[in-house]
């Protein structure tokens, strides 16, 4: 593609001083996708490193306004790629143009709801304790805080959404709005949709006047490249999303450095369902159809798919089970991100046919073109799950085991084993949901978001959403990677004490010039 140059971004300059290169692959064909990519040499890094922390005395003193300005035309940027984005991030991924024009919309207002937080300005909590010079025993002084950013901040986008949760996606939304600068490590399994969003960034940096170093954006076939940034010692925080394996890595090495820092790693979940017995009589079917969708919704590859679903046995239940059976046979097999997304799929599936419990049933339809994954329903008897903790973990693609439990008791008990899980859902009829208070209990400890008579796949971008989790669903549990709250992962509190009106930041000046929100006592 001729706009294309497999060159990395070190500030607003390009650079390809590096001898290790790689290319893109078509998934649906298995054919290379030029151009050639140069994976950034460790110097390149550090350069882009101590620019962004250069430009971070600058950037995190732009007003709320000016990073609104920037948020908004980075998001105009992208919309300007036109079909040159949607068509390169297609060839990547296998996804289909509707999916990644939606995808597309997403990302820029994903951007804009954080521009409108930075022009309301009360994100940044400010607190203000006046002074009482004459408090018997002991006056007390002017004390004052509020949010501010952490410094330059290394991002990771995961495969299976290029542009949301890449390179202008969730992470560097909130933390350029938070008043970060960030370096984010481009996907390798889509270089060219990185790079071609990276210049939209780019472009934005100069158009609206932000400092060189704002912005990097490094290639990485290979791990080195991501762990010089979360070992670089200007980097104060990480935003990561991906696999476990890769958020595990990322989060045990910046826990070993001798500045430790935090690391948001948003993971893989399997995200239980649990159905109640009036649920499966009275709408066994729906329920089945509507499962089947979420369970092969974009060939399983998000972070929500349904991957353990967990019903009472019952005459009901053997109906429900046939047909679910029946809907996921009938639906075909389809194009996978990568070849290494489509190689674990199958083994996490083998993996799991290799246990003598499980019970398989596959889709019908095979097509061997390309990185395909074939729908699969695979059911187990809750003692055997029990018995089988490595049953819980994420198998990353159209598949769900479903789990048949005796009774409410051994539900009650299977939720209370679980690990963190992003969601979990409870389908049922209104009344019996009312008993089932104690289940919700349970779940609640286990996850970020809980979900009633819905399904987990689809995540709103808004203010109240929380995607996250419990370990090993996350990193870090009081955080979400999604909506407005995430802005704060990347600020800390800072006080002042004592402080002259003319020292203080506009948010904390006496006459609050910015009208924002504010705890004054
Ligand atoms: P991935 O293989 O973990 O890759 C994510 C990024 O991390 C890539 O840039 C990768 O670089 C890097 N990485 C992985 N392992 C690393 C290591 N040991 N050291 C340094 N860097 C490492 O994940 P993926 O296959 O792209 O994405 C699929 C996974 O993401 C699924 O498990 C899915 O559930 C999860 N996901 C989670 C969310 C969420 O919000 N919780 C959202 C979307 C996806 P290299 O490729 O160069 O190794």
């Amino acid at each position: 593609m001729k706009n294309l140059t497999g060159q990395n971004f070190i500030g607003q300059s390009k650079s390809s001083n590096g001898t290790t290169i790689f290319h893109a692959e078509n998934p649906e064909n298995k054919h290379p996708l030029e151009p050639l990519f140069y994976e950034a040499t460790t110097n390149e890094i550090h350069t882009a490193i101590e620019k962004a922390d250069q430009a971070f005395s600058i950037y995190k003193n732009k007003s709320g306004l000016e990073k609104a300005k920037f948020l908004e035309t980075i998001a105009d940027e992208i919309l300007a790629l036109g079909d040159t984005l949607i068509q390169r991030a297609c060839a990547e991924t296998g996804l289909p143009v509707g999916r990644i024009t939606g995808e597309r919309g997403r990302t820029m207002n994903q951007l804009k709801l954080f521009a409108s937080v930075l022009k309301d300005g009360s994100w940044v909590d400010a607190r203000i304790d006046k002074a009482q010079p004459d408090r018997q025993p002991f006056p007390k002084v002017d004390i004052r805080s509020m949010n501010r950013p952490l410094g330059p901040v290394g991002i990771f986008g995961a495969s299976n959404f290029p542009l949301a949760f890449s390179v202008a996606g969730g992470d560097t939304a909130s933390a350029l709005a938070a008043g970060c600068t960030i370096i984010v490590k481009g996907h390798p399994a889509h270089p060219g949709t990185s790079e071609l969003v990276g210049s939209a960034i780019s472009n934005a940096v100069t158009k609206c006047d932000m400092p060189d170093g704002t912005f990097s954006m490094v290639h990485g076939a290979s791990y080195d490249v991501g762990m010089a940034i979360v070992n670089h010692p200007l980097i104060q925080a990480i935003g990561f999303t991906g696999s476990f394996k890769g958020g595990k890595a990322i989060h045990d090495a910046a826990r070993s450095r001798p500045q430790p820092i935090p690391v948001y790693a948003e993971m893989g979940s399997t995200n239980p369902v649990f159905i109640l017995p009036g649920a499966i009589a009275k709408r066994g079917d729906d329920i089945a159809a509507g499962l089947a969708h979420s369970v092969t919704l974009g060939v399983g590859q998000f972070c929500t798919n349904p991957g353990l679903v967990i019903h009472q046995d019952a005459e009901a239940a053997s109906n429900f089970r046939s047909s679910l059976e029946e809907k996921i046979s009938q639906i075909p097999a389809e194009t996978m991100l990568t070849k290494s997304v489509c190689n674990a799929y199958n083994k996490g599936v083998e993996n799991l046919k290799h246990h003598v419990g499980v019970k398989a049933k596959s889709s019908g339809i095979e097509n061997n073109n390309g990185y395909r994954g074939t729908p699969q329903l695979l059911q187990v008897d809750s003692q055997y799950f029990h018995d089988n903790k490595k049953l819980e973990e994420e198998v990353f693609g159209p598949s769900t085991l479903l789990v048949a439990a005796p009774n409410k008791s051994e539900m009650l008990k299977i939720a209370s084993q679980l690990d963190g899980h992003l969601t979990a859902t409870l389908i049922g009829e209104s009344d019996e949901i009312k008993e089932y208070a104690d289940l919700i209990d349970i779940l609640e400890r286990k996850v970020g978001r809980l979900i009633i008579n819905g399904y987990p796949t689809g995540v709103e971008v808004c203010h109240a959403m929380v995607h996250g989790g419990p370990y090993p669903a996350t990193t870090d549990s009081r955080s979400t990677s999604v909506g407005t709250r995430a802005i704060t992962r990347f600020a800390r509190p800072i006080c002042y004490q004592n402080f002259p009106e003319e020292l203080l930041p506009e948010e904390l000046k006496s006459d609050n010039p910015l009208s924002i929100k504010r705890l004054e006592v």
